[in-house]
């Protein structure tokens, strides 16, 4: 038998470890590979395989952001339950898993805010979900809720927002980069108030569907990797946001809800770049088992040992921080402090950056071909180094918090 270094996993673990391991390598790997090759038009239209793989994931029954919800298990074993599926789905295509991961995550959204009305409303609702933070030329400025920019008065957001009566009216936009932002029907939507006098750090949440009128979507973004996760602007033209749909406002809690929020996310994507980083590790692996130069297979040369045990120990420890950021935060009152979180995530994505780049070299030229997945595996986790908060812009947030 292969040696498992995940002792402790309860044999529902591993049979769920198995289930996302078949989704991943019979459907998010080869539909990702189509949809990487698509225009981002193409990946949305009616006629694409995304819509059949949201169909299956939600057969799968982990829909809904906690994945997991078995009241059985203890709170760590939930989280370890958790950092288990994610990696896996994530061998097969991230940009695929974080659309399934927004499948139907309002009401998980509205059930941690308190709002069991919300719950019930978006309950209703059979939809994708988007997180709209980022704003065009608000990009680390409106992420860095620890830096003196945030609070910068002379620093204007470009979705405003103000109270009027029993309604919110909003006006402006969230940039290109927010993800499934064409395709979701409702949103966690963060605007700042209009009249703030300190910056972009006096808002409002809400947790709002987008068919209230004078909302409309952008065009879907074109980039370089992640092309199977949809990305889009959304604009805001006198919308009229019922009171019902506010989550948190004002400045002593707007930006601890941020703060909250991209802790989650960077938790979150310390545990989806592990899967990216194995996925590209196995490769070179069987690649370098199997590819003949030198007169045998790669893997019997130095360059080749050293470079695969490089990448072997990247995903090991990406996996261990990941794993024990995730269980420290379910089980400790308030979580983890951010810097934890911000550590995770950098160094998953730094190590998936690095581990498929590796991958590329080890498969030599054909590394570069869309006949292998090395090449896609290193745009997907190039996109990560940005994605959620600039990864050095993050490390000078934990920073602050050392
Ligand atoms: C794949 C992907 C998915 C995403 N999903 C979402 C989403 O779902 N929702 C959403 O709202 N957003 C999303 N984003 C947006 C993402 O959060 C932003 O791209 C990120 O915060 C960086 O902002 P920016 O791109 O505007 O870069 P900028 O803020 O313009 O940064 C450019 C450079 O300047 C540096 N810099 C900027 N400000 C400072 C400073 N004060 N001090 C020092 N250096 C600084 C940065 O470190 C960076 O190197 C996503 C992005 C990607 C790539």
């Amino acid at each position: 038998m292969e040696f498992d270094l995940d002792i402790g996993l309860s044999d529902e673990m591993r049979a769920v470890r198995e289930t996302c391991r078949r989704f991943a390598t019979e459907v998010l790997r080869p539909t990702g590979i189509k949809l990487d090759r698509l225009s981002a038009q193409a990946v949305i239209a009616a006629d694409s395989p995304l819509w059949d793989v949201l169909k299956q994931f939600r057969a799968l029954g982990f829909a809904g952001g906690a994945m997991i919800d078995d009241p059985s298990l203890s709170p760590a074993e939930r989280a370890l339950t958790h950092c288990i599926i994610v990696e896996e789905l994530c061998t097969g295509d991230v940009g695929l898993f974080i659309t399934c991961g927004l499948l139907n995550i309002a009401p998980t959204i509205a059930q941690a805010a308190g709002r069991a009305d919300l719950v019930e409303f978006f309950g209703a609702r059979d939809e994708i979900c988007c997180l709209a933070l980022t704003e065009p030329g608000r990009g680390s400025d409106i992420v860095a809720f620890t830096e003196p920019g945030y609070r910068d008065p002379r620093v204007k957001p470009v979705l405003k927002c103000r109270r009027e009566g029993d309604v919110y009216v909003l006006n402006g936009q969230k940039s290109s980069w927010v993800s499934t932002g064409t395709i979701a029907g409702s949103g966690s939507v963060y605007a700042t108030f209009e009249n703030s006098p300190v910056g972009l750090a006096d808002g409002a949440v809400f947790l709002m569907p987008f068919d209230l009128p004078g909302i409309t979507k952008g065009k879907p973004l074109e980039k370089i990797g992640q092309r199977t996760l949809n990305q889009g602007e959304i604009f805001f033209d006198n919308v009229e946001v019922p009171a019902k749909f506010l989550i948190a406002e004002g400045p002593e809690i707007y930006p601890l809800v941020w703060e909250m929020t991209l802790k989650g996310a960077n938790i979150a994507m310390g545990e989806q770049f592990v899967g990216v980083a194995r996925a590209a590790y196995e490769l070179a692996l069987d690649y370098a088992k199997q590819w003949v130069q030198g007169g045998g297979p790669i893997i019997q040369h130095q360059n080749v040992k050293n470079r695969l045990f490089s990448m072997f120990q990247k995903v090991e420890t990406a996996r261990a921080l990941a794993r024990r950021v995730a269980i420290a935060d379910a089980t400790q009152a308030g979580g983890v402090p951010f810097q934890y979180a911000a550590a995770s995530k950098v160094y998953a994505t730094q190590a998936a950056f690095e581990v498929a780049h590796d991958a590329i070299q080890t498969l030599g030229g054909n590394g570069l071909t869309h006949e292998y997945l090395a090449e896609k595996l290193f745009r997907d986790a190039r996109s990560s180094l940005i994605e959620d908060g600039e990864n050095s812009m993050l490390g000078l947030m934990a920073a602050s918090r050392l």
